[in-house]
Formats: structure tokens, sequence, C-alpha cells
């Protein structure tokens, strides 16, 4: 089999081992899957095989912004895309934007440029494009893919694309290595067309899990020479403004502390979101009990949320809870009981008192933030720890 095939990006998004068979690799000398999985052994792991090692003879590029630090699942999604049609001859060029502390190979690229001098936090659509543009340049790569999202890669991608006029297929929902398709018309059609210079992958189309692993060599890369593009004048950053998290809606939120039944004092709690600088959610019985408003409830019947940190107190985690964090992704538990279903799905479980819990991080947060003066000793903090259960 040479497709990969589509994962409707509505149904809901599990990976299982068995989950892998829904991708298949892409044409010859894509690595050899049998045996990836032996018989009986679907919770051990295997060292996973290099996908090639012959001499490439063409390139793909995938381009994505960092995020502190590590690719996020949309853009692992899209390397893993490109990884997946590669053929044994082809390797796979990442270039990121921002600083990349992550395992490029693991990820599936073979070769890694890290251009540290960006920030998806910085506004600089000009000198990305002429960054881009010229690592283009330099590797000629067959296709382009980069992952359709509204912070900032997806404007890359079309600012490229109207630069050099090139052929660019966006909202990708399914992909292999001679197609890709999107849904038009409101979705009740469904257009495909030759793989074009430039894809703009959707979220989850792809299952980012990868059975072999790329080459991972850092290539120092260096953009010198004339921009094709000024950027002198052509746009001002102004910076970004902060909201207050809790007047963010759950769904944008990126940081929510989530209370449950067993959250007593629901003041100290409020104080810990304000200090963390986090959204609040709550679970359904934290709501019917009348501590939080309707509107803060996650789960079957409340919002569905996709925080990249999402902190239970006191949340049993169950089923209906679970369905609105699914695509949360760090989930960390406070819980006194070690065998509550959260623990399950959480990637950090503390077996502890959600009221002492609340007071200790309360206190550490408020003191890495005098210590710093702003919130950005917060965010770094918060990245560290999030870099440690990746
Ligand atoms: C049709 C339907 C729809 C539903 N929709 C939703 C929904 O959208 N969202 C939702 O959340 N639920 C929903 N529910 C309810 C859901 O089934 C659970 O009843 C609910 O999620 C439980 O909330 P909880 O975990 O806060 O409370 P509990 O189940 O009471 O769990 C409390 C947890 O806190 C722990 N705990 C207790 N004291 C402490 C302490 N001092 N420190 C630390 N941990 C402590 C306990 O060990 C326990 O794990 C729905 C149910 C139905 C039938």
């Amino acid at each position: 089999m040479n497709n990969l095939k589509r994962i409707d990006p509505r149904r809901p998004f599990t990976i299982t081992a068995e989950g892998l068979k829904r991708i298949t690799a892409g044409v010859a000398g894509a690595a050899d899957l049998a045996g990836f999985f032996a018989p009986g052994s679907a919770h051990r792991e295997l060292p996973k095989p290099r996908r090639t090692t012959a001499t490439p003879q063409r390139a793909m590029l995938v381009a994505a912004h960092a995020d502190r630090g590590a690719l996020d699942d949309h853009a692992r999604q899209t390397l893993a895309a490109a990884a997946l049609i590669a053929d044994a001859q082809t390797e796979i060029v990442l270039l990121i934007f921002g600083e990349f502390t992550g395992d490029a190979a693991a990820s599936g690229a073979d070769k890694l440029i890290e251009l540290s001098m960006f920030d998806r936090r910085r506004f600089a659509p000009v000198d990305e494009l002429n960054a881009l543009a010229a690592c283009i340049a330099a590797y000629a790569p067959a296709h382009v893919f980069m992952p359709d999202n509204a912070t900032g890669d997806g404007d890359l991608g079309r600012r490229y694309a109207a630069a050099v006029d090139a052929n660019v297929a966006t909202h990708v929902v399914e992909i292999d290595a001679t197609h890709v398709a999107t849904y038009v018309q409101a979705q009740r059609a469904f257009a495909s067309r030759g793989l074009p210079e430039v894809v703009l992958l959707a979220p989850n189309a792809v299952d980012p899990k990868l059975p072999f692993i790329g080459a991972g060599e850092r290539v120092v890369w260096r953009f010198d020479g004339e921009p094709p593009v000024s950027s002198r004048g052509v746009v001002r950053d102004l910076g970004i403004e902060e909201t207050d998290a809790a007047g963010l809606a759950l769904e944008e939120a990126d940081f929510i502390v989530s209370a449950g039944n067993g959250v007593s004092d629901v003041v100290a709690f409020e104080h810990l979101a304000s200090t963390l600088g986090a959204a609040i959610g709550a679970s359904r019985v934290a709501v019917d009990d009348g501590k939080f408003t309707r509107d803060k409830q996650i789960g079957a019947t409340g919002k569905t949320v996709e925080a990249s940190v999402y902190i239970a107190f006191g949340i049993s985690g169950a089923v209906q809870h679970l369905q609105g964090i699914k695509d949360c992704r760090h989930v960390i538990a406070v819980n006194l009981d070690a065998s509550a279903p959260i623990a399950r799905r959480a990637d950090l479980t503390v077996i502890a008192d959600a009221r002492e819990t609340i007071a200790a991080l309360t206190e550490a947060a408020a003191a890495a933030r005098s210590a710093s003066g702003t919130g950005a000793a917060l965010l770094n903090s918060a990245a560290v720890a999030e870099g440690s259960l990746v």
C-alpha cells in the first residue's frame, strides 16, 4: 500500500499501536515496519530504525515555528507527513523559526536548521519570508510542508507561495506521495490534486507517531546576502498585549487550571489561577455545586479545550470530563487517589491534597513572579516544566 489514509479531522484522535496502521509508509525505501510491533508486544517498543541511510538525491523541506523550544502537535504531524511520504533517496530538512531544544530525529527530520533569531511572539513576516526563501533556494526541495495554523506558519506559507508564484494547497486534510485533498464548499465537497510545491497541512490529518527516526543532523546555515524583499518600514511589531486570562474564552486558553469536587477553597484556587495567569475551568460537579458558573464547565456537556497545560485539581476524570480535555497537550492531575481515572490520562499525577498543593504552588509562582518583575519568568518556568514532561 502506498497511501497515507485520511483521518477525518472531525473524528476523535486516538493514538494506539493499532492506530499506526492508519498510516502506511510511502514509497520504496521507507523503513520496513514489519516487526516494529512484535506480536503480543503492543506495549514494548523496540528501538526504531533509521528511515533511510541512502545518499540523499533530493530534499523535502518542513518549516514551522517553535513553540517554547519544541514543535507543537500540528508541526510534528506536518513533519511526519513529509517523512512518511519520502522515498529512500529523499532527505527531510526541518527549518525551525525560533529556539529548538527538541529531538528532531525522533520527529523524522534528517537535517535540522534552527533560526534562533526568530520568535513566534515577535511579528517579523518579511524577515521570515526572506529566510524561508533563502533556505528553499539553498536546498531546492521538491515540496515545502508547513502547518496551516493561525500562529505564523499558515501566513508565512501563503506569503511565500504568493512571492514566488508557487502552486500551493491549503487546509490539506488528506495526503500521500502523489496527491493532496481538502474540503471545499463549506465541507460539502472534497477536492484533490497532485502534490503541489507548497503544502499547508490542516491539524490532525496525520498521526505523528513514526515507526522510524530521521538522521537528525544539526546544520549551521547562515542566511547572508541581500534579502529579496526589504523589511524596512513594511511592518512594525507593536508587541504582544497581555490579556487577563480570566477574560479569555476557555477554548482559546493555552494554560488552564481546573477544579473538581476535591477543591474546597475556591478563593485560594482563583488566587492561584490569577498568580499563574491561567484560565479557570471546572468539572460538572463543581459547577452543579455553585462553585463556578456554567461557562467554566469542561467536558461532554461543557467546553472542549485544547490547552498546552491543563492542571486538574481534585477531579476524578470521569469519561465525560476527559472528553473535554482530549486535545490538551500536557495534563497534570492533583488527586489524593492514585487510582482515579484522571491518573491514566495525566502525563504527571501529584498524589497530594488539593488545598496544600494550591497553597504551595501559589507561593512558588508568586516568588518566581516577584523575582523577575514580569510574567516572563513564569512563562519560562512553565516551559521548563513542560519540557520535562515531553
Ligand atoms: C450525561 C452526562 C454528562 C456529563 N457531562 C459532564 C461534563 O461535561 N463535565 C464533567 O466534568 N462531568 C460531566 N458529567 C459528570 C461526570 O460523570 C462526573 O460525575 C464528574 O465529572 C465528577 O466530577 P469530579 O471529578 O469533580 O467529582 P468526583 O467524582 O466527586 O471526584 C472528586 C475527585 O477529587 C479527589 N479528591 C477529593 N478530595 C481531594 C483533596 N482534598 N485533594 C485532592 N483530591 C481530592 C477524589 O479522589 C476524586 O478523584 C456528566 C455526566 C453525565 C451523566
